[in-house]
C-alpha cells in the first residue's frame, strides 16, 4: 500500500512538473517560421485526399515516385507558405491561423467523409447553408477527429510568442524569405513539372483537394464574382413576351405547378425502372415520366439558376446565368401571376422580381418540427391562395425532398417502409450501405406521395382552371458508390447518379385539350434523352407564351401540339 502511495506521489510530482514546464514553454518565433510550420502542418495533415489522388497508381519502389512526391510536397508547402506570408502579420497571425486551422479541420473531415471537392460552386453552397442545414451535418462522431486536428495545433499556437522588430527590418526579412520560397518552389516545380502538369490538366478537379488553398481560392472567386454581379444590371430576357393569340379562345385560366425536387436521382426512381417501387402513387396516375433527363449541375447552387435560365448547360456561363432574368420573369411579363413557395434554402435568385413565400420556418403541428417542415407544407393554405386569385397562376414549389445526409428526417413515420434505416448524418461510418439506400428510398416514397397529393389538389380545381404539373429534380446523389456520398462532385467528373434525375409531367385532360397537346406523343418523347435546358422553352411552349427568346427545338412538347 505504501508503495502504491509512493508511486502515486511520484507520478503526481512528475505530472505537475510537466504542467510547470508547459506553463513556461513559450517559444519565440519569427512570423516566417510560424508560417512555415503551419504550411508544413497543412501539407502533412490536411491533404490526405490530394496525396491519395495524385499518387494513385504509382509505386514507391520506383525512384520517380519519390522524386514526384517530395517535389510536389515542396510545391504544395511553398504555395501555402506564400499565401500565409501575404495574409499574416504580427497582429493578425494568431487569430487568422487559429481560424484557418479550425475551418481546415472541418473541411478535411467533410472531404474525407463525403469526398467533397471545395471548388467555387461547392463553396457557394457552403456559404448559403443555413443553420438548420449545418446542424444536420454536425454529429458527435466527428468530435474526436476535430479535437485532434484542430485542438492540438491550437494549443501549440496559443503558446507561441512572436518576434518583435521594426517594420523596416520585418519587411526586409519577409522579402528575402519570400524570394527564397519562390526559388525553392520554382526549382521543385521544374523537377516535377513533366509529371505534375499532365496530372493537373487531365484531372483539373484535383487542385480542389489542396487544402486550405482550395477554400481560400474558392472564397476569393465567389466574393469577386458576387461583388461584380452586384454592380451589374440584370439582363432582361424575353422583353417581348406575350400570351399567344390562342389565349383569346380559352375559357379558363391555367394553374401551372412546377415542383422543383431536391436530390432525387433517376437510378432510384420507381417510374424509371428502379427494381424497388419508390413511386407507387404516381404509377397509378396518368403521368408522363421522362426517364433520361440530365441535370445542369451536381448541386443546387448551379442547377437551380441554370434550369430556369435561357442559357442552360449548353451555353454555360455562371456569371451570365446569375445576371439575367429567369423563366419566371418571362412568364410574369406575359401577364401570368408567378409565386415561388419555398420549403428549402431559397430560390437562388431565380424568383427575383416575383412573389416568394418562405414556408420552411412554419410551425404547423404534424408538418413542422425543429425548424424544418415536411414537403406537404407546400400544399398548405393553397385553397385560400386560390380563392383570392383570378387569372393564370404559375406556382413553383421548392421541396426539401431528399436533402441529405439526414434522409430519415425527410418523411413521416408512415413512410418508413424500407428497413433498417440510417438515423444519423454519419452515413459512411455508422450505417450499412443498404440502410442508407433504404432511408433515401423512404424519402422518395414521400416525394411520390406529395406529388400525388398535388395532382389530387389540381384535379379539384378543374372547374375554375386548366391544370398541369411538372416535377423536376435539381441533381442526383451518391449513396456510397465508389466511396462517394451526397453530391457536388465537379460537373465534369460527377458520377451519373449525381446528374441523372427524374422529371414527371401531368396534364388534366382539359388542359391537354385546351392547349392541343397530344399526351401520347409527349409520352413517346419522354423516353428519349432530355436535359434541364429543355425546361425553359418547354414551359413557354406548354403555356403558349410567345417571345423571340423561345426556341422551338428545345421545347420537348413542340412536335406534340396542334395535331389533335
Ligand atoms: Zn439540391
Amino acid at each position: 500500500m505504501a508503495l502504491i502511495v509512493l508511486r502515486f506521489k511520484t507520478a503526481l510530482v512528475g505530472f505537475s512538473g510537466l504542467i510547470g514546464k508547459w506553463c513556461h514553454w513559450r517559444p519565440m518565433l519569427r512570423m516566417e517560421t510560424l508560417a512555415l510550420i503551419a504550411s508544413l502542418y497543412f501539407s502533412i495533415a490536411s491533404n490526405g485526399l490530394f496525396w491519395r489522388s495524385s499518387l494513385a497508381g504509382r509505386s514507391f519502389d520506383q525512384m520517380d515516385t519519390w522524386v514526384f512526391a517530395v517535389g510536389s510536397f515542396i510545391v504544395l508547402t511553398v504555395i501555402h507558405f506564400l499565401l500565409l506570408c501575404l495574409l499574416l502579420n504580427r497582429w493578425t497571425a494568431k487569430p487568422l491561423l487559429a481560424l484557418l486551422i479550425v475551418i481546415t479541420a472541418f473541411a478535411v473531415y467533410y472531404m474525407n467523409t463525403f469526398t467533397v471537392f471545395l471548388d467555387p460552386s461547392m463553396l457557394r453552397n457552403v456559404l448559403r447553408t443555413d443553420a438548420k442545414e449545418a446542424g444536420e451535418l454536425f454529429s458527435i462522431g466527428m468530435l474526436p477527429q476535430l479535437l485532434l486536428v484542430a485542438g492540438l495545433p491550437m494549443l501549440l499556437l496559443s503558446r507561441v510568442r512572436l518576434h518583435n522588430e521594426t517594420i523596416q527590418r520585418a519587411l526586409r526579412m519577409r522579402m528575402l524569405v519570400l524570394l527564397l520560397a519562390v526559388l525553392a518552389g520554382a526549382a521543385s516545380l521544374m523537377v516535377v513539372f513533366h509529371d505534375l502538369a499532365p496530372l493537373m490538366r487531365n484531372n483539373k478537379e484535383i487542385r480542389y483537394l489542396i487544402t486550405p488553398g482550395n477554400f481560400l481560392y474558392s472564397l476569393a472567386r465567389v466574393l469577386s464574382t458576387d461583388a461584380e454581379a452586384a454592380t451589374r444590371v440584370r439582363e432582361a430576357v424575353g422583353v417581348d413576351a406575350v400570351k399567344a393569340a390562342s389565349w383569346q379562345q380559352r375559357k379558363k385560366p391555367a394553374l401551372f405547378v412546377i415542383v422543383v425536387g431536391e436530390t432525387a436521382r433517376a437510378a432510384n426512381w420507381g417510374l424509371s425502372g428502379y427494381a424497388r417501387q419508390t413511386t407507387p402513387k404516381l404509377a397509378q396516375l396518368d403521368v408522363i415520366n421522362f426517364s433520361r433527363l440530365t441535370s445542369c449541375g451536381s448541386n443546387t447552387e448551379v442547377s437551380l439558376p441554370c434550369m430556369f435560365s435561357v442559357y442552360g448547360r449548353r451555353n454555360y456561363d455562371e456569371g451570365k446565368i446569375r445576371n439575367s432574368e429567369s423563366l419566371l420573369n418571362v412568364l410574369d411579363r406575359a401577364g401570368m401571376k408567378v409565386i415561388w413557395r419555398d420549403n428549402q434554402s431559397g430560390c437562388k435568385g431565380v424568383c427575383n422580381g416575383v412573389e416568394e413565400q418562405r414556408l420552411g420556418a412554419s410551425t404547423i403541428p404534424g408538418l413542422c418540427e425543429g425548424g424544418r417542415c415536411l414537403d406537404e407544407i407546400l400544399l398548405n393554405g393553397l385553397d385560400s391562395l386560390l380563392a383570392d386569385n383570378k387569372g393564370n397562376l404559375v406556382l413553383v414549389m421548392h421541396q426539401l425532398g431528399n436533402h441529405g445526409p439526414a434522409y430519415y428526417k425527410r418523411y413521416p413515420p408512415a413512410f418508413r417502409k424500407f428497413e433498417p434505416v440510417c438515423e444519423t448524418a454519419d452515413l459512411a461510418t455508422q450505417c450499412s450501405p443498404q440502410a442508407v439506400i433504404n432511408t433515401y428510398d423512404n424519402a422518395l416514397l414521400y416525394t411520390d406521395h406529395t406529388l400525388a397529393q398535388t395532382i389530387d389538389f389540381l384535379k379539384k380545381q378543374n372547374e375554375k382552371y386548366d391544370t398541369a404539373m411538372i416535377y423536376i429534380s435539381d441533381h442526383g446523389e451518391s449513396l456510397g458508390e465508389k466511396g462517394l456520398y451526397l453530391h457536388g462532385v465537379p460537373y465534369a467528373i460527377a458520377p451519373k447518379v449525381q446528374v441523372e434525375v427524374p422529371m414527371v409531367m401531368w396534364f388534366s385532360p382539359e388542359y391537354a385539350q385546351s392547349f392541343s397537346l397530344n399526351t401520347d406523343c409527349l409520352r413517346r418523347r419522354a423516353a428519349l434523352p432530355a436535359t434541364h435546358d429543355n425546361l425553359f422553352h418547354s414551359v413557354l411552349g406548354l403555356l403558349d407564351v410567345q417571345t423571340e427568346t423561345y426556341d422551338r427545338t428545345m421545347d420537348l412538347a413542340a412536335t406534340c401540339r396542334g395535331n389533335m
